[in-house]
């Protein structure tokens, strides 16, 4: 009997075929997500998350214990890692070479947190296209005396300047503090491009309302304003990816919004795995944004005194 009563725990520690192991391991106690119950959420946001998430270069952060206590990012691919995590060699800028890892299907993304992880951060292009950008991302980061209300007017602000210069874009709470203003690319940008344009636009926004907004990483200078991060738009460079968990209290989960409902929301991290599975019940709100034609022009990068 002691024999099938362990078979029996290790088939209830199974999802999509992959064991995992310490599967009652509380990781988040309000609501509470035990570490099985993270490796379903991701088994089945899978869909939404991977045309976004899939098949880029990413940085995992593991939290062996749960986020409460030791956690690190690990974007190389190590000794045991599961086969069902993807693994690409990228040359590195020491001229080295180094396997780094991705995710290709739900089985990777169980398979990662089967190895302790809560986040998924992915770079800003595919591994068969390492070298130009399928996404731009307009990382808003608030000063912490900064309203969430502000945020918002600092997205929108940022959606309509992008507009004006005939780009769409989508918006994502980030499960921390701010939004990120996401310009999904077919028509993809070299790194050099990407960067260039970024740069531009955080400065022009920045430089048009100097009281609201900075485009320069300084601490001291962000007092009060919104820091318009466009470093995320570099070769190497991550950003969270849609639909991770974060590991911090109360497992909140960075969520796709629409426009719409964005104007609803008071803050950035009110979303959490129980809510993001009653969303999966309704409309995609980045379901267009998958048919999206788009990329950088000469005219854009001239708009922002960047071409
Ligand atoms: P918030 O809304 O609270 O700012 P965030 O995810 O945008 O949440 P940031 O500190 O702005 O957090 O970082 C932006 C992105 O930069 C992260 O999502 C992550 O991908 C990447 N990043 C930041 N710090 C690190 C780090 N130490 N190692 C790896 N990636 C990092
Ligand atoms: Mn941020
Ligand atoms: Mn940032």
């Amino acid at each position: 009997p002691k024999k099938s009563a362990q078979r029996e725990t290790e088939a209830e520690g199974d999802v999509l075929g992959i064991r995992i192991s310490s599967a009652d391991r509380l990781l988040f106690s309000d609501p509470a997500i035990s570490k099985i119950d993270l490796a379903r959420y991701y088994g089945v946001v899978a869909d939404r998350m991977l045309p976004f998430a899939a098949h880029h270069p990413a940085s995992i952060l593991r939290c062996p214990q749960g986020p409460e206590h030791a956690c690190f990012y690990q974007k190389h691919a190590g000794d045991g890692f599961l086969d069902e995590i993807a693994q690409v060699p990228i040359k590195e800028s020491d001229g080295e070479t180094a396997n780094y890892l991705y995710i290709e299907d739900a089985k990777g993304l169980v398979a990662a947190v089967q190895m302790g992880t809560i986040e998924f951060h992915i770079w800003g292009s595919t591994v068969d296209r390492l070298d130009a950008a399928d996404r731009l991302v307009f990382d808003l980061d608030p000063d912490p005396s900064v309203s969430f209300d502000t945020v918002k007017i600092a997205a929108r602000a940022v959606r309509a300047r992008l507009s004006d210069l005939g780009l769409q874009s989508v918006a994502m709470v980030s499960g921390g503090k701010g939004i990120h203003v996401i310009v999904p690319l077919s028509r993809r940008a070299a790194w050099e491009t990407a960067k260039a344009f970024a740069r531009g636009l955080a400065i022009k926004i920045s430089e048009n309302d100097p009281d609201n907004y900075i485009a320069t990483m300084s601490k001291a200078k962000r007092k009060g304003r919104i820091f318009i991060d466009w470093l995320r738009n570099e070769r190497g460079s991550t950003a969270v990816a849609p639909y991770s968990v974060r590991a911090r209290t109360g497992g909140p989960v960075a969520t796709p919004v629409s426009w719409d409902e964005l104007e609803t929301l008071d803050s950035a991290n009110g979303f959490a795995i129980p809510d993001i599975l009653d969303r999966l019940e309704t409309d995609d709100p980045w379901a267009e944004a998958r048919d999206w034609k788009q990329g950088l022009t000469k005219a854009m990068l001239k708009a922002v005194d960047a071409g």
